[in-house]
Protein backbone atom coordinates (compact mmCIF):
# COMPACT_ATOMS: atom_id res chain seq x y z
CA UNK A 1 0.00 0.00 0.00
CA UNK A 2 1.24 3.33 -1.01
CA UNK A 3 2.08 5.26 2.75
CA UNK A 4 2.67 8.98 2.43
CA UNK A 5 3.92 8.86 6.02
CA UNK A 6 4.59 6.82 9.14
CA UNK A 7 5.74 8.63 12.77
CA UNK A 8 5.18 9.09 16.06
CA UNK A 9 3.20 11.31 17.50
CA UNK A 10 0.48 13.10 20.11
CA UNK A 11 -2.85 12.87 19.33
CA UNK A 12 -3.90 15.93 18.75
CA UNK A 13 -7.83 15.74 18.00
CA UNK A 14 -11.19 13.53 19.60
CA UNK A 15 -11.71 12.12 22.65
CA UNK A 16 -8.26 10.54 22.33
CA UNK A 17 -6.50 13.84 22.65
CA UNK A 18 -2.80 13.28 24.09
CA UNK A 19 -2.37 9.92 23.57
CA UNK A 20 0.85 9.00 22.43
CA UNK A 21 -0.03 7.25 19.14
CA UNK A 22 1.42 5.96 16.08
CA UNK A 23 -0.10 7.51 13.13
CA UNK A 24 -0.05 5.62 9.58
CA UNK A 25 -1.22 7.77 6.69
CA UNK A 26 -2.26 6.28 3.58
CA UNK A 27 -1.54 8.34 0.24
CA UNK A 28 -4.76 8.92 -2.22
CA UNK A 29 -8.35 9.93 -1.04
CA UNK A 30 -11.73 9.57 -3.02
CA UNK A 31 -12.23 13.17 -2.25
CA UNK A 32 -10.66 16.59 -2.78
CA UNK A 33 -11.57 19.14 0.42
CA UNK A 34 -10.84 22.38 -0.78
CA UNK A 35 -9.58 23.11 2.92
CA UNK A 36 -7.29 19.74 3.27
CA UNK A 37 -4.72 19.99 5.52
CA UNK A 38 -2.42 16.84 3.98
CA UNK A 39 -2.54 17.56 0.27
CA UNK A 40 0.50 15.47 -0.38
CA UNK A 41 -1.82 12.43 0.84
CA UNK A 42 -4.99 13.92 -1.19
CA UNK A 43 -4.09 16.58 -4.51
CA UNK A 44 -1.10 15.23 -4.76
CA UNK A 45 -0.47 11.57 -3.36
CA UNK A 46 2.99 11.29 -2.61
CA UNK A 47 4.98 8.30 -0.47
CA UNK A 48 6.25 4.71 -1.59
CA UNK A 49 4.47 1.18 -1.45
CA UNK A 50 4.81 -1.01 1.61
CA UNK A 51 4.12 -4.02 2.57
CA UNK A 52 1.89 -4.94 5.16
CA UNK A 53 4.68 -6.63 6.91
CA UNK A 54 6.83 -3.70 6.55
CA UNK A 55 4.14 -0.92 7.96
CA UNK A 56 4.03 -4.05 10.91
CA UNK A 57 7.72 -3.86 11.81
CA UNK A 58 7.94 0.03 11.02
CA UNK A 59 4.87 0.33 14.01
CA UNK A 60 6.53 -2.12 16.21
CA UNK A 61 9.60 -0.09 16.67
CA UNK A 62 7.48 2.67 18.68
CA UNK A 63 6.59 2.15 22.65
CA UNK A 64 2.64 3.18 21.66
CA UNK A 65 0.16 1.23 22.39
CA UNK A 66 -2.56 3.17 20.07
CA UNK A 67 -1.90 3.02 15.84
CA UNK A 68 -4.01 5.62 14.43
CA UNK A 69 -4.70 4.84 10.44
CA UNK A 70 -5.38 7.78 8.64
CA UNK A 71 -4.85 9.62 5.22
CA UNK A 72 -5.67 10.67 2.78
CA UNK A 73 -8.48 8.28 2.85
CA UNK A 74 -7.42 4.97 4.36
CA UNK A 75 -10.29 3.25 4.03
CA UNK A 76 -9.67 2.98 0.19
CA UNK A 77 -6.66 1.57 0.33
CA UNK A 78 -6.96 -2.50 -0.85
CA UNK A 79 -4.68 -4.10 1.84
CA UNK A 80 -5.89 -2.04 4.95
CA UNK A 81 -8.37 -4.74 6.10
CA UNK A 82 -4.92 -6.85 5.96
CA UNK A 83 -2.80 -4.40 7.75
CA UNK A 84 -5.96 -3.55 10.63
CA UNK A 85 -6.20 -7.04 11.70
CA UNK A 86 -2.65 -8.13 12.46
CA UNK A 87 -2.11 -4.66 14.36
CA UNK A 88 -5.55 -5.91 16.27
CA UNK A 89 -3.84 -9.15 16.87
CA UNK A 90 -0.41 -7.18 18.33
CA UNK A 91 -3.03 -6.16 20.68
CA UNK A 92 -3.05 -2.11 19.72
CA UNK A 93 -6.06 -0.02 20.20
CA UNK A 94 -6.80 1.20 16.40
CA UNK A 95 -8.12 4.15 15.42
CA UNK A 96 -9.65 4.76 11.80
CA UNK A 97 -9.58 8.31 10.62
CA UNK A 98 -12.09 8.25 7.79
CA UNK A 99 -14.62 10.56 5.70
CA UNK A 100 -17.24 8.03 6.08
CA UNK A 101 -17.60 6.96 1.99
CA UNK A 102 -16.46 3.68 2.34
CA UNK A 103 -18.56 0.80 3.72
CA UNK A 104 -16.63 -0.71 7.07
CA UNK A 105 -17.42 -4.39 5.84
CA UNK A 106 -16.25 -6.09 8.91
CA UNK A 107 -12.43 -3.96 9.58
CA UNK A 108 -11.12 -4.11 12.80
CA UNK A 109 -11.31 -0.82 14.37
CA UNK A 110 -12.02 0.01 18.15
CA UNK A 111 -12.56 3.98 17.29
CA UNK A 112 -14.09 5.00 14.23
CA UNK A 113 -13.21 8.50 13.93
CA UNK A 114 -15.54 9.85 11.15
CA UNK A 115 -15.26 13.51 9.76
CA UNK A 116 -18.39 13.90 7.09
CA UNK A 117 -17.81 16.59 4.94
CA UNK A 118 -20.09 19.25 4.76
CA UNK A 119 -20.29 21.68 1.78
CA UNK A 120 -17.57 23.71 2.96
CA UNK A 121 -15.31 21.42 1.71
CA UNK A 122 -16.07 21.02 -2.06
CA UNK A 123 -13.06 22.93 -3.69
CA UNK A 124 -13.45 25.85 -5.80
CA UNK A 125 -13.55 25.48 -9.99
CA UNK A 126 -10.90 27.09 -10.17
CA UNK A 127 -8.73 24.58 -8.06
CA UNK A 128 -10.61 21.28 -8.42
CA UNK A 129 -11.95 21.47 -11.80
CA UNK A 130 -15.51 20.31 -12.94
CA UNK A 131 -15.07 16.75 -12.44
CA UNK A 132 -13.67 16.72 -9.12
CA UNK A 133 -16.02 19.05 -7.72
CA UNK A 134 -18.90 16.79 -9.64
CA UNK A 135 -17.46 13.82 -8.12
CA UNK A 136 -16.44 15.23 -4.35
CA UNK A 137 -20.27 16.22 -4.61
CA UNK A 138 -21.52 13.10 -5.12
CA UNK A 139 -19.24 11.22 -2.83
CA UNK A 140 -18.75 13.57 0.33
CA UNK A 141 -21.79 12.48 2.26
CA UNK A 142 -22.96 8.83 1.88
CA UNK A 143 -26.12 8.28 4.98
CA UNK A 144 -26.45 4.17 4.42
CA UNK A 145 -22.44 3.82 4.62
CA UNK A 146 -22.55 6.42 7.97
CA UNK A 147 -25.05 4.26 9.41
CA UNK A 148 -23.36 0.84 8.61
CA UNK A 149 -21.05 2.79 10.97
CA UNK A 150 -22.94 3.96 13.04
CA UNK A 151 -24.58 0.36 13.60
CA UNK A 152 -21.07 -1.48 14.11
CA UNK A 153 -18.74 0.51 15.58
CA UNK A 154 -17.70 2.82 18.46
CA UNK A 155 -17.84 6.16 16.49
CA UNK A 156 -16.89 9.89 17.33
CA UNK A 157 -18.40 12.17 14.60
CA UNK A 158 -15.59 15.40 13.77
CA UNK A 159 -17.13 17.69 12.07
CA UNK A 160 -14.79 20.55 11.33
CA UNK A 161 -17.00 24.01 11.47
CA UNK A 162 -16.24 27.45 9.79
CA UNK A 163 -19.53 29.07 10.84
CA UNK A 164 -23.06 29.15 11.58
CA UNK A 165 -24.41 27.59 8.49
CA UNK A 166 -21.98 24.83 8.68
CA UNK A 167 -23.51 24.31 12.68
CA UNK A 168 -27.03 24.00 10.73
CA UNK A 169 -24.96 21.47 8.24
CA UNK A 170 -23.63 19.17 10.40
CA UNK A 171 -27.29 18.90 12.68
CA UNK A 172 -29.30 18.21 9.57
CA UNK A 173 -26.10 15.14 8.62
CA UNK A 174 -26.35 14.04 12.04
CA UNK A 175 -30.17 13.71 11.10
CA UNK A 176 -29.48 11.56 7.83
CA UNK A 177 -27.66 8.67 9.66
CA UNK A 178 -31.43 7.15 10.75
CA UNK A 179 -30.05 5.77 14.15
CA UNK A 180 -29.60 7.91 17.34
CA UNK A 181 -26.36 9.55 18.17
CA UNK A 182 -25.21 10.90 21.44
CA UNK A 183 -24.49 14.33 21.56
CA UNK A 184 -21.07 13.79 23.49
CA UNK A 185 -19.97 11.63 20.65
CA UNK A 186 -20.20 14.78 18.43
CA UNK A 187 -17.01 16.87 18.31
CA UNK A 188 -16.56 20.55 16.69
CA UNK A 189 -13.68 21.01 15.75
CA UNK A 190 -12.89 24.72 14.04
CA UNK A 191 -11.77 25.23 10.33
CA UNK A 192 -7.93 26.43 10.24
CA UNK A 193 -4.70 25.50 9.71
CA UNK A 194 -2.92 28.37 12.27
CA UNK A 195 -3.19 28.97 16.01
CA UNK A 196 -5.09 32.71 14.92
CA UNK A 197 -7.43 30.80 12.35
CA UNK A 198 -8.25 28.34 15.37
CA UNK A 199 -8.89 30.75 18.52
CA UNK A 200 -11.26 32.60 15.75
CA UNK A 201 -13.31 29.99 15.45
CA UNK A 202 -13.73 28.58 19.09
CA UNK A 203 -16.74 31.14 20.78
CA UNK A 204 -18.97 30.01 17.95
CA UNK A 205 -17.98 26.39 19.13
CA UNK A 206 -18.17 26.40 22.43
CA UNK A 207 -21.90 27.99 22.10
CA UNK A 208 -22.92 25.64 20.37
CA UNK A 209 -21.82 22.69 22.28
CA UNK A 210 -23.20 24.16 25.82
CA UNK A 211 -26.44 24.62 23.66
CA UNK A 212 -26.43 21.35 22.50
CA UNK A 213 -24.26 19.03 24.69
CA UNK A 214 -21.57 18.38 21.72
CA UNK A 215 -17.79 18.38 22.57
CA UNK A 216 -15.51 20.61 21.73
CA UNK A 217 -11.90 19.74 19.96
CA UNK A 218 -9.04 20.96 20.07
CA UNK A 219 -6.58 20.52 16.96
CA UNK A 220 -3.76 20.10 19.59
CA UNK A 221 -0.99 19.33 17.11
CA UNK A 222 -1.24 22.96 15.48
CA UNK A 223 -1.25 24.61 19.01
CA UNK A 224 2.00 22.19 19.92
CA UNK A 225 3.66 21.97 16.53
CA UNK A 226 2.04 24.37 13.92
CA UNK A 227 0.69 22.80 10.55
CA UNK A 228 3.51 20.58 9.99
CA UNK A 229 3.57 17.09 9.07
CA UNK A 230 4.92 14.09 10.60
CA UNK A 231 3.07 15.76 13.71
S1 LIG B 1 -11.18 13.66 2.96
FE1 LIG B 1 -9.46 14.30 4.25
S2 LIG B 1 -7.62 13.75 3.08
FE2 LIG B 1 -9.34 13.66 1.65
S3 LIG B 1 -9.31 15.67 0.68
FE3 LIG B 1 -10.74 15.78 2.42
S4 LIG B 1 -9.51 16.55 4.16
FE4 LIG B 1 -8.08 15.85 2.54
Amino acid sequence: MRISELFYSIQGEGTLVGVPSVFVRTSGCNLRCGWCDTPYASWKPEGSERSVEEVLAEVKKHPARHVVLTGGEPMIAKELPELAGRLREAGYHLTIETAGTVIPEGIACDLASISPKLSNSTPSLERGGEAWVKRHEETRLQPEVLRAWAEQYEVQWKFVISNEQDLVEAREVLETIGVPIEPNRVLLMPEGTSVEALQARYPLLIEACKAFGYRLSPRLHIDLFGNKRGT
